[in-house]
């Protein structure tokens, strides 16, 4: 799609005219699609700043429409764009390793995740309120490494874990933006006061 605007005062841009280049109807004729693609962009326009081009993000939205254009899985798609776009942005978990003590998990085992500390917490340091068995660690590192969307599901319980640890993410990513925003704004006005 191309889109022609021009910048008004303030945030709202005028927009001229638009042109569509994939359409992906298919997308259309399917409700679970229709719904990964609208929480996909959620997840995009959460994550990405404003007025920020990020080309490699915007690519990955192109690869996912298209994947779901041509029948991918919908839920393995949407949880692999999630996975990448926080990779994109600098907000990958860390899963190889505690990330207090720098322990690596033994192999094949699942490890507990929390979504404060940014990744995979050992026992010794604490845990996590999240399991993540073997399989989920070991989807997520290799759907973070590649570009290509699954036509076969997952097992749900691997899904759903990952699916579980992203919305964690989400919800310590919306919170401590609004404490940034909230700190940033008593900061001016302090600034003003004194
Ligand atoms: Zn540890």
């Amino acid at each position: 799609m191309q889109a022609y605007f021009h910048r008004g005062r303030g945030e709202l841009a005028h927009l001229e005219r638009v042109t569509v280049d994939q359409p992906f109807l298919n997308i259309l004729r399917d409700l679970t699609a229709i719904g990964a693609a609208g929480a996909a962009l959620a997840v995009i326009r959460e994550r990405v700043p404003d007025h920020e081009p990020e080309p490699a993000v915007f690519d990955v939205a192109v690869r996912f429409l298209a994947a779901l254009d041509s029948g991918a899985a919908a839920e393995e798609a949407l949880v692999s764009l999630h996975i990448r776009v926080l990779a994109l942005l600098g907000f990958a978990p860390t899963l190889d390793r505690c990330v207090i003590c720098g322990k690596s998990p033994p192999m094949g085992r699942s490890a507990s995740f929390d979504a404060g500390r940014g990744g995979i917490v050992c026992r010794a340091c604490g845990g996590g309120r999240l399991v993540l068995g073997a399989e989920a660690l070991r989807r997520w590192t290799l759907v973070q490494a590649s570009s290509e969307f699954s036509n076969e599901p997952w097992p749900d319980k691997e899904r759903m874990q990952i699916h579980e640890a992203l919305a964690l993410l989400d919800a310590n990513h919306a919170t401590s933006s609004v404490l940034e925003r909230t700190s940033t704004a008593r900061a001016a006005w302090v600034g003003r006061a004194t």
